[in-house]
């Protein structure tokens, strides 16, 4: 029994099969690293900017989709997938730029969808409107967040703060655009409690899915500083998981669950070491859901049933075929 809403089973509910993402990196840089902003970049990001690093390497975006899709097509036994965008922040520079890889992406064999990662100061009307009119039944605007507190976001050199957040969750669900929110637990100077501030924050807002995510420290970051000189302490596997299950509680049953930890590169990961295993994170999710008999929006509706939008068998009434 799923006790939330993930984003396989909506996957499978609209499309009727597998649906896997391809990571795409189309070398778009990020304002927070090219002296824009700053040259730190956020405090727990490496200069990959979560990306594969493809794209440096000299492959363009049909070389990567066509290494990932004979491997990833054979490994799930699906010819359908989402283009993810994911690293550095890929709205940021000029429209025509980013229309032309848009114009690109749609015409990739197999592609029927977008996820595309980007900062919510690198947003405007034109991009805007740009993504709501792409001609792919899926797309989703992955928006990081991080935190709702803005003394943390400053802590962690972010360069824009929650009401920048909310202001282009806004607009892109003006324009029907669907939100993925990224908030993390175990930031600098947050606990529990401030995570599950982050998560009702996003709840409030038009979001129509989150990514949820354990800090872990990357080799090559200011966090990797700080850890070393006993400035930082991530938290426990428990007390990631307990923060998870309080934060699933408090979102809308419909929002979809893109993530529930984050998944270190080969090399990067610093501490702490459990984040290593990303699917024993999600098992020890499930047993914990499942052991204390709770679910995603429990804490909204404490006598109502588990909601049936989590069981990928059963059509919803917001699922349109595409
Ligand atoms: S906005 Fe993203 S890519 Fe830019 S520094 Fe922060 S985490 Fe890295």
């Amino acid at each position: 029994m799923n006790r939330y809403h993930g984003l396989s089973a909506h996957l499978h509910r609209r499309f009727g099969t597998r649906i896997r993402k391809i990571p795409l990196d189309a070398g778009f840089t990020c304002p927070n690293r090219d002296g824009t902003l700053s040259r730190r970049g956020c405090a727990f990001c490496n200069g990959q900017g979560s990306g594969t690093g493809l794209h440096a390497d000299g492959m363009d975006i049909e070389g990567q989709w066509n290494r990932w899709r004979a491997q990833l097509g054979a490994k799930h036994h699906t010819d359908r997938f989402i283009a993810y965008l994911q690293s550095f922040s890929n709205t940021y520079g000029p429209i025509e730029r980013l229309e032309r890889v848009l114009s690109r992406i749609t015409s990739l064999p197999g592609a029927v969808g977008l996820c595309i990662g980007t900062r919510p100061d690198c947003l405007d009307d034109d991009k805007l409107d740009l993504l709501a009119a792409l001609p792919l039944p899926e797309v989703w605007l992955d928006l990081g967040l991080q935190s709702s507190n803005d003394d943390t976001l400053r802590r962690i050199n972010r360069g824009h703060d929650s009401a920048a957040f909310a202001r282009a969750t806004h607009a892109a669900a003006d324009r029907g655009l669907a939100v993925c929110a990224h908030i993390i637990m175990g930031l600098p100077g947050e606990g529990p409690h401030d995570f599950l501030r982050s998560a009702r924050f996003v709840n409030a807002l038009p979001v129509r899915g989150v990514k949820l995510h354990n800090l872990y420290v990357c080799t090559g970051t200011p966090m990797e500083r700080m850890f070393k000189e006993e400035n930082y302490c991530p938290p426990s596997l428990n007390t990631y998981i307990q923060s998870v299950i309080g934060a699933l509680e408090l979102l809308r049953p419909e929002i979809v669950i893109h993530r529930l930890a984050a998944d270190p590169a080969p090399g990067e990961l610093v501490a702490p070491d459990w984040a290593a295993d990303k699917r024993e994170i999600h098992n020890a999710i499930n047993r914990a859901l499942a052991a204390a008999d709770t679910w995603q929006s429990r804490a909204l509706a404490p006598h109502a049933p588990i909601p049936t939008i989590f069981d990928p068998t059963i059509p919803h009434p917001e699922d349109v075929a595409p």
